[in-house]
């Protein structure tokens, strides 16, 4: 094939026309779905005279085309891949097409699509082209009025942005709906829902006193599910007055729920589109972490209203901007609604495990990318998780009342505005006076970077001096000779021999027993003075940076952090470095062929937080008590053995399970409760430290403790105690009683997708050797289809990203089958197929054999015709 086209920021050129209004007709028809727009634009202020009219279009059969009401000739325009070009247009002038489009057709579930009979679109990145021919950029922002006409016996229900103003029945049993929506928008954020949905209905009074109907869309059968997302839906519109003071600007927010979704769901301007599994709970068929899950989306998509959509991004580089920010949003009001250390965990957890991963590969980019060939493939943890850690750095270098006044002027000043990073940043340094242009470099410098710690520590003179080196390696694109020192918050405090904090003076100052160290400069030295003895450190609290900090910790000092640490996120942190060391302790001792043992000090740490549980919060503990995971435990390393990673991490939770027997035991009688089921704070801590406690017993392999999981299995009252228990079973290899547990399962729940894709996963994910087989056996399943994005997800997904052993399995069948799917997917799916092909790109860190069979799988992907989105993956992972 042709090489793509890339895409530079630095081309960036504003429009040369913009469209002041946008009138658009659907006359839905699964196969020709008839498109009409009539555009009024004009010129734009910063462009000259003369210039030609670019529209983008993709998949479009057009049908009329006409400027000022003039029908154009042939000879007046040209269609060249996806432009349509009109050399000659006057300064301000109307443009009306007709276009028909097939949404039956649309598998890439890009554009308008049906999905089980509903018509739905997503337009976000740059899916509306594949609707009409338009100026498809996020800095062309008019006012839309839309018309929907459509069968009202198969479809009653025709919804799109803002407020109905008109409606109608018409000849032939078809019915229209005509939405109005005020605020103007760039047509990422349309939508259109047609289809035979039922609808919940509430009311939100906002502090003004203005009244919004709530409304939530769904199809008959989940009713039942709604509940809890209205619910979360009014506690976030509650919160983002009381911290941002931002309101809802229409008088409708719609929430609609779709089975066939690539994303989690899409912030459309009052219309918002969910995958189903976003908004869709109940405690019977949805966990615990589920419904935290949901209740983030909900809130996410919700505060776009905001950041996001009245003031948008100017370019697709800018994507961090709306993405960074609201992912904050949404992570600070998790924290303010359940437990800020649970969740601080939570997020560091996949941050590290994932991201840095993402950093560490070929596919790694800065927040801000600077080209791409398709912006899909720009949604990503670094984009969204990373540019959410960089926009706390930044309230922890203003503070939250600083912070605060930042964000109101910023959406005073942009306000219907598309803007950069820049005026985000700048607005922060404005009010705050505090110089963020090196704090830039976090946006343009890919990768993750790093800081040695090194300490000294003067008896006589009472001094204890910490010496900050930072780097930042190399990436693809980005030497390491290129990469600036950044500006970096580190949060920390010093601890004494007694477990007390310090308190701190550093020159004239005496911040008292926590700072935050500025770090600007490539080598920093910091002295503390007036330190009677010499401290443990704790740093980088609450994760204070996206920064992987080394310092030379003792395992006693580790395990005095984990007791004593006044700071909820270290004390796990240290917990879990000292798990580290016991696992590869434990992991070097098999590579040797020696008889491996278990680290007296973490077999202590757990001795003590089984003992004293009420140090931490019941949510914490739960946390504290769980060992890394292997894709973490890999990230560590410079060459990964998989299974060896494997093997000692399960040695290591065995000899916990067994030397602590009892009291995990106790741990699962003392934290099992017979109220009704709530998705409270309180009952998902005692869930979550019985379900740990489940998971130590059956580590074991003992009789006892996998009857004991197969009666909870059996008698569990909520979805959460159910899967645990399944998982055990399944994963623990319980022969009989898993097959028999799987079974019933399926029975009872093979109605509900959603439900059926945990039964998939948690195959998916059992280490034993079957698990490939599995899948492949799984795939013929009714439960499973290629052409939904979700059932991709939760068995090709769950298996290539989660059950290490399996996909790595030496023989390369676990590759083998990744890349045929993907292929299957390039035609059907590009965005899926090059989002699941991820994890055969990360075969750098691997030994010689596997990299020549992942390279060898990647190849075979490369000699096929290949989407733009496949493409780019594949060429960056071969480079
Ligand atoms: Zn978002």
């Amino acid at each position: 094939m042709s090489e793509p086209e890339v895409v530079y920021l630095k081309d960036y050129l504003p429009p040369a026309y913009t469209v002041e209004t946008t009138h658009l007709t659907f006359e839905l028809a699964p196969e020709d779905t008839h498109v009409k727009a009539t555009l009024r634009m004009k010129r734009h202020p910063e462009r000259e005279a003369g210039v030609p009219l670019e529209l983008f279009g993709a998949n479009l059969d057009l049908r009329a085309i006409s400027l000022n009401g003039e029908a154009l000739p042939d000879s007046r325009y040209r269609i060249d891949g996806e432009r349509l070009i009109i050399d000659d247009v006057p300064d301000d002038f109307v443009l009306d097409t007709e276009v028909v489009i097939a949404p039956e057709q649309n598998t890439a579930l890009e554009g308008l699509y049906r999905s089980n009979g509903m018509y739905c679109t997503q337009c976000e990145p740059e899916g509306f082209r594949r609707i009409t021919w338009y100026p498809d950029r996020p800095d062309v922002m008019a006012k839309f009025t839309t018309t929907v006409i459509g069968d009202k016996a198969t479809l009653p229900i025709l919804l799109s942005n803002g407020n109905p103003i008109d409606q109608g029945d018409l000849e032939d049993g078809r019915h229209f709906v005509t939405w109005e929506d005020p605020f103007p928008k760039p047509s990422y954020l349309f939508a259109l829902v047609a289809g035979q949905l039922e609808v919940v209905e509430s009311y939100f009074t906002t502090r003004s006193g203005r009244t919004v109907l709530l409304q939530l869309y769904v199809e008959p059968q989940n009713l039942h599910k709604t509940e809890f997302s209205m619910g979360a839906l009014k506690r976030a519109m509650k919160w983002d007055k009381e911290t941002y003071g931002r309101e809802y600007d229409l008088d409708r927010f719609m929430i609609v729920a779709v089975d066939d979704f690539n994303m989690g769901a899409m912030e459309n301007k009052g219309l918002n589109i969910f995958n189903s599994s976003a908004v869709l709970a109940n405690p019977e068929t949805t966990i615990d972490a589920g419904f935290q899950r949901i209740e983030g989306i909900v809130a996410h998509e919700y505060f776009h209203n905001w950041s996001g959509n009245r003031v948008t991004c100017r370019d697709w580089f800018q994507l961090a901007l709306k993405e960074g920010f609201t992912v904050f949003r949404d992570q600070t009001f998790s924290a303010d609604t359940n437990s800020a250390p649970v969740k601080r965990i939570e997020d560091v957890a996949v941050l590290r495990t994932q991201q840095f991963a993402e950093d560490a590969g070929p596919t790694a980019h800065p927040v801000r990318p600077d080209h791409f060939i398709e912006i899909s493939n720009f949604y990503t943890l670094t984009v969204y998780e990373k540019g959410a850690e960089v926009v706390r750095m930044l309230r922890n270098l203003l503070g939250k009342e600083t912070f605060r006044r930042g964000t109101d002027t910023y959406f005073e000043r942009f306000d219907g505005q598309a803007v950069r990073v820049e005026d985000f940043v700048n607005t922060m340094a404005d009010v705050s006076g505090i110089d963020l242009g090196q704090f830039m470099r976090w946006y343009e410098q890919a990768g993750t970077p790093r800081i040695d710690v090194a300490e000294e520590y003067d008896a006589e003179r009472q001094e204890y001096a910490l010496t900050f080196r930072q780097h930042t390696p190399a990436t693809p694109g980005q030497v390491a000779d290129s990469k600036l020192p950044l500006h970096i918050p580190v949060r920390m405090g010093l601890l004494n021999g007694r477990g007390n904090p310090i308190e701190l003076a550093v020159g004239n100052e005496r911040p008292g027993h926590e700072m935050v160290l500025e770090l600007r400069e490539a080598e920093e030295r910091i002295v503390f003075k007036h330190v009677a003895e010499k401290p443990t450190p704790s740093l980088l609290r609450g994760f204070s940076a996206p920064v992987i900090l080394n310092f030379p910790y003792t395992r006693e000092q580790l395990a005095f952090l984990v007791k004593y640490d006044v700071d909820g996120f270290n004390r796990w942190d240290a917990g879990q470095r000292l798990a580290q060391e016991a696992i590869f302790d434990v992991m070097h001792a098999i590579q040797a062929g020696k008889a491996p043992t278990l680290d007296d000090t973490l077999l202590d740490v757990f001795d003590y937080l089984l003992k004293t549980p009420d140090r931490a919060d019941r949510a914490v503990l739960a946390e504290m008590l769980q060992l890394p995971s292997e894709a973490y435990l890999a990230g560590q390393l410079a060459q990964v053995d998989i299974n060896a990673i494997h093997d000692a991490r399960a040695f290591v939770e065995r000899s916990l399970a067994e030397q602590l027997h009892f009291h995990w035991q106790a741990l699962y009688e003392s934290n099992v409760t017979k109220a009704a089921y709530e998705p409270s704070f309180e009952q998902i801590s005692h869930r979550a430290l019985k379900n740990v406690a489940l998971s130590y017993l059956c580590a074991t392999g003992d009789e006892d403790a996998l009857a004991l999981a197969d009666q909870q299995f059996k008698t569990a009252t909520n979805m959460t105690d159910t899967r645990a228990a399944l998982t055990q079973l399944v994963h623990r290899h319980a022969g009989k009683r898993a097959d028999a547990a799987l079974k019933a399962f399926e029975a009872r729940w093979s109605h509900d997708p959603l439900v059926m894709d945990q039964w998939l996963t948690l195959q998916a994910t059992q280490p034993h050797p079957e698990a490939l087989d599995r899948v492949k056996a799984l795939m013929a399943h009714p439960a499973f289809s290629l052409r939904n994005p979700n059932r991709v997800r939760a068995l090709i997904g769950a298996f290539s990203q989660h059950n290490h052993v399996n996909f790595h399995r030496a023989d390369g069948e676990g590759y083998a089958l990744l890349a045929d799917i993907v292929l299957q997917l390039n035609k059907s799916n590009p965005e899926i197929a090059a989002r699941l092909v991820l994890p055969l790109t990360r075969y750098q860190r691997l030994d010689e054999a596997h990299q020549q069979l992942m390279r060898g799988a990647l190849e075979r992907i490369r000699n096929q015709s290949l989407s733009r989105n496949l493409y780019e993956v594949i060429e960056k992972a071969l480079a």
